[in-house]
């Protein structure tokens, strides 16, 4: 069977800034999320860092992948607008993108969207519960009616997502706000999820229901077989008609 080819895509500044981060993740964000796709067969599962050539994701790297998981906060002004035009590309072609938590203000995810992308947010250490809207929905397969993250940052309404697809998970938090955080897309042939948890200073990328919601989502978002790569063709009329290229 052929494998998912997946790339975890880290930031990497708050782990390498902050001792209590690196307590929470001492071996970046970016292998936490890996690890946790990684004890699936159906996966095969490298990282990519900000602070590589490329941001690690050069073209041909990138035409190998199926799924991009996106994780930012800090610098999303740092990240080449060169990168950010080929992983749109590789959307619209087909790549699954997942866009996690902060990555809500990343250049990627706005180009993708066309709006703010803009919320409200407080930092608290709130309990979150994530409801399960759809719970036929492939992303929500091995899940109740709602999981519980103990203490996280929480994001609120309004949200300036243009109308999602589909709205399959929405929060609740401890203050009362209440919010869409697991919302898809698509985009050309591309698929495209947005996961609100994962604020830095919490271990939610060890908790197993945030690990299951990740695999479904790389399984979900990856493209279905086809690809279609748009090479504007200038097609020619002729007396027997529309040739093709
Ligand atoms: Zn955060």
């Amino acid at each position: 069977m052929k494998r998912i080819r997946v790339i975890v895509w880290g930031e990497n500044v708050h782990e390498r800034e902050s001792e209590l981060i690196r307590k929470v993740y001492p071996d970046g964000m970016h292998n936490c999320i890996a690890e946790g796709l990684s004890s699936d067969s159906e996966l095969e599962v490298i990282t990519a860092t900000l602070q590589q050539a490329d941001h690690g994701l050069a073209q041909n790297r990138l035409n190998e992948t199926d799924v991009l998981i996106w994780w930012g906060h800090k610098a999303h002004a740092k990240v080449a607008d060169e990168v950010v035009d080929r992983v749109q590309k590789r959307v619209l072609e087909g790549m699954g993108l997942v866009v996690l938590h902060s990555g809500h203000y990343s250049k990627i995810f706005k180009r993708l969207m066309g709006t703010t992308c803009s919320l409200i947010w407080r930092e608290a250490g709130e309990k979150e519960r994530i409801w399960i809207c759809n719970p036929g929905h492939p992303i929500a397969q091995g899940l109740g009616a709602y999981f519980e993250i103990p203490h996280e940052e929480m994001y609120g309404e309004p949200f300036g997502i243009p109308e999602p697809d589909e709205t399959i998970f929405l929060s609740w938090f401890q203050g009362g706000e209440a919010f869409r955080s697991g919302c898809s897309w698509k985009r050309g042939n591309g698929k495209i999820f947005y996961f609100r948890p994962g604020h830095e200073s919490f271990p939610t990328y060890f908790q197993a229901e945030v690990r299951l919601v990740l695999r479904n989502a790389v399984k979900w978002v990856s493209p279905e077989g086809s690809r279609w790569a748009d090479a504007i063709p200038n097609v020619k009329l002729s007396p027997e008609g529309i040739q093709q290229q």
